[in-house]
């Protein structure tokens, strides 16, 4: 299944995709709100109604017509991987981690998939990293790699969108990680079901066409269930938590001169079976 959050005259909603159009949940469960943290907490109880209700309901709107939002608009925690593609290390210049690189990106930097990203005043060098996201479905804490699927609710595309001299001038990278606007994902929420082993994924980003990215998740250093295992010793994951899997190699960065977004710009990042985002940037106006 595939899950949505978008805009409404009144508001914003929760849909499911079905073909082009998407049936608006709130309508079947005005309980529900427009709250995917409240969505993923509730899946149990609804998760069996939902393949009738969808088959039964007739789509409220066209996908096309409908401004989507971010699926989760408000994560707890967003956790991001560094370093974690061997294409991605070598670029960079650095050392294959011994250990797993961990920083947080704001939950204020949420981006709707579609919606302009910000070219902050503050910087001239924005740059993009596609990226696989996990969606957390519960609670947990100590979870070992072998049950770590059992803690993930879907997946989504992202763009670790980075501020590199932001990033790169100290030794924390928090800062050039967290402006906002510069963590746009969806352009759904996909079920694992869809998805299968979330390690055989094509994963790509354009700008303005050019393909710079092109990798398969298979090449992830620390694979998404690794992921899970190393975060859950440190801190509980609660639903809706969303984590950054890393980016593969064909960053601006590394690219000789280095190549920064510039206004009118439009990024694409594409996840086999998944599906994609896009968005031009957009100087930040005060
Ligand atoms: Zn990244």
């Amino acid at each position: 299944m595939k899950l949505v959050r978008y805009a409404t005259k009144g508001g914003s909603t929760l849909g499911i995709v079905k073909n082009d159009g998407v049936v608006d949940l709130h309508k079947h469960w005005p309980a529900l709100g427009d709250d995917m943290i409240y969505l993923i907490q509730s899946w149990p109880d609804i998760v069996a109604g939902l393949p009738n209700l969808v088959a039964e309901a007739t789509p409220d709107a066209a996908l096309a017509e409908v401004r989507l939002l971010a699926p989760v608009g408000r994560p707890g925690k967003i956790l991001a991987i560094g370093l974690n593609y061997a294409d991605h290390v070598k670029e960079t210049g650095q050392q294959t981690p011994a250990h797993q690189i961990w920083f947080t990106k704001a939950a204020t930097a949420i981006n709707p998939p579609f919606d302009p990203i910000q070219l902050p005043m503050a910087s001239a060098q924005v740059d993009y990293e596609a990226e696989l996201v996990v969606v957390i479905s519960q609670r947990c804490k100590h979870v070992t790699k072998e049950r770590a699927p059992e803690v993930i609710f879907g997946y989504c595309a992202g763009n670790d969108v980075s501020v590199r001299d932001w990033q790169l001038r100290t030794s924390q990278w928090v800062l050039g990680k967290s402006f906002d606007t510069h963590a746009p994902i969806g352009p759904w929420i996909v079920t694992p079901d869809e998805i299968g082993d979330p390690h055989t994924l094509g994963i790509r980003c354009l700008v303005n066409g050019e393909l710079r990215q092109s990798s398969n998740t298979r090449h992830l250093i620390f694979n998404v269930f690794d992921q899970i295992a190393h975060l859950s010793q440190a801190m509980t994951l609660e639903p809706g938590d969303l984590i950054f899997t890393g980016t593969p190699g064909g960053v601006g960065l590394a690219m000789k001169p280095p190549q920064w977004l510039k206004p009118g710009d439009r990024v694409r990042v594409e996840i086999d079976q998944i599906g994609a985002i896009e968005a031009a940037m957009r100087p930040e106006a005060l």
